[in-house]
């Protein structure tokens, strides 16, 4: 083993390698640009194509798309009518689009702790959590690995709530065999380059309730109707109107296009994430100072991110250093998440340290690896070499 690149050694590798990365074909490129050709770039058919598609593939029966993931939960929220003053129950680790989603109805988000296992959302510390104000649960299928279902669907069920999964790491993960996507009342995908597929930014709304769906699509569309049945009167060809305050939150076609040949292509991202994500399995057990992730038994994951963490008391430095010599080495670490409420954001509005002790804990010793598709074997050996080295370097 040579000198830690952080104290002026040999990186183990030459070329820097990101924590994730789209993959696109010519043949993506070419749909794209085909969509471009035609006469129409946006509000065309295209958009309903990749609908359709994602539909099918996740078995749900209606999908809205959006200009993001985070415009998807702020429709989700929206069709699930939250107001001002509700309640949104959501998991500390997490993106922040996850619990932003209520602020921007006017609604309060509530941070739920983590299960130390699988770092998502435990089902048995959401209860004491819950106040008459309660709306809506937004579970977060962390890593891809989706949240534990079953009893947050109860527990729904019993006390009236809307469950909105934030599936933007799970597109076609498992849950007891069930695909992500038939579980909860609404689930959200992302199409942003780092997630499963990618239509550069876009979101999805998949649900099997008309209602929500036909809220959804006004929402996406500034709040306008154009089908005579669900309008007021009818003042000649030229009419529309609006009946609800909506946003700007379309997809374009083109980047529809782009989704269209993407989602042709999920299993074999899948099937290569879960291989990569094996390898790594394989490699850091048994290696004292780090823990791979946990997969229970009844689940796929859709790997969209591998984390490990560290057992700080087996190691002479902190995450800080660890995350900086890997850097070093030409691996593109990353950490997911800072608990949400640790934002300045969230601070301000008086969220406080202490909230959730696991995720605290959590997000002090986790560092995120390198997974995606295009990786090479040879990638994922010098990931794991580079760990190995600067973990030994640091071993007590
Ligand atoms: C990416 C992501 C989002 C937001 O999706 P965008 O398409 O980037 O707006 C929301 N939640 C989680 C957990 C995410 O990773």
């Amino acid at each position: 083993m040579g000198t830690l690149a952080l104290f002026g050694g040999k990186p183990v590798r030459d070329s820097f390698l990101p924590y994730g990365h789209h993959w696109l074909d010519e043949d993506d490129m070419q749909q794209v640009v085909q969509t471009l050709k035609s006469p129409v770039i946006t509000q065309g058919s295209v958009v309903e194509q990749f609908e359709e598609a994602v539909a099918d593939y996740t078995g749900a029966r209606y999908a809205v798309a959006f200009s993001s993931g985070t415009a998807a939960l702020h429709g989700a929220c929206h069709a699930a009518g939250l107001e001002n003053g509700d309640e949104l129950l959501t998991s500390a680790n997490t993106f922040a689009a996850s619990a932003n989603c209520a602020l921007y109805v006017g609604a309060q988000p509530v941070f739920a702790d983590i299960d130390p296992r699988t770092y998502n959302i435990d089902p048995g510390g959401i209860e004491n959590r819950l106040s008459e104000r309660t709306r809506a649960i937004v579970p977060v299928d962390f890593s891809g690995q989706p949240a534990d279902l079953d009893p947050i669907m109860k527990l729904a069920e019993k006390h009236e709530l809307v469950v909105i999964e934030d599936a933007a790491h799970a597109l076609g993960a498992l849950y007891r065999g069930r695909k992500v996507g038939t579980l909860a009342d609404m689930t959200m995908f992302s199409f942003h380059p780092v997630k499963l597929v990618t239509t550069g930014e876009g979101g999805m709304i998949v649900t099997d309730h008309r209602e929500w769906y036909e809220k959804l699509k006004s929402f996406r569309t500034h709040g306008v109707s154009k089908e005579p049945s669900r309008m007021g009167r009818y003042e000649g060809p030229w009419y529309y109107e609006m009946n609800d305050l909506g946003y700007n939150y379309r997809m374009t076609d083109f980047q529809a296009a782009l989704g269209v040949s993407q989602i042709k292509k999920i299993d074999r991202f899948l099937y290569l994430r879960n291989q990569w994500a094996q390898l790594y399995q394989q490699a850091f057990s048994g290696i004292d100072g780090i823990i791979p992730p946990y997969q229970p038994d009844d689940i796929r994951s859709g790997w969209h991110l591998y984390v490990i963490r560290l057992e700080l008391e087996k190691l002479k430095t902190g995450r800080k250093e660890i995350f900086e010599a890997l850097r070093a080495e030409n691996i593109g670490v990353h950490v997911h998440y800072l608990p949400v409420y640790w934002h300045p954001y969230y601070e301000k509005l008086g969220y406080r340290r202490g909230l959730c002790p696991q995720a605290e804990a959590y997000y002090q010793t986790a560092i995120t690896l390198p997974l995606f598709p295009k990786m090479t074997k040879s990638d994922v050996e010098t990931v794991v070499e580079a760990v190995k080295k600067v973990v030994r370097f640091f071993r007590k």
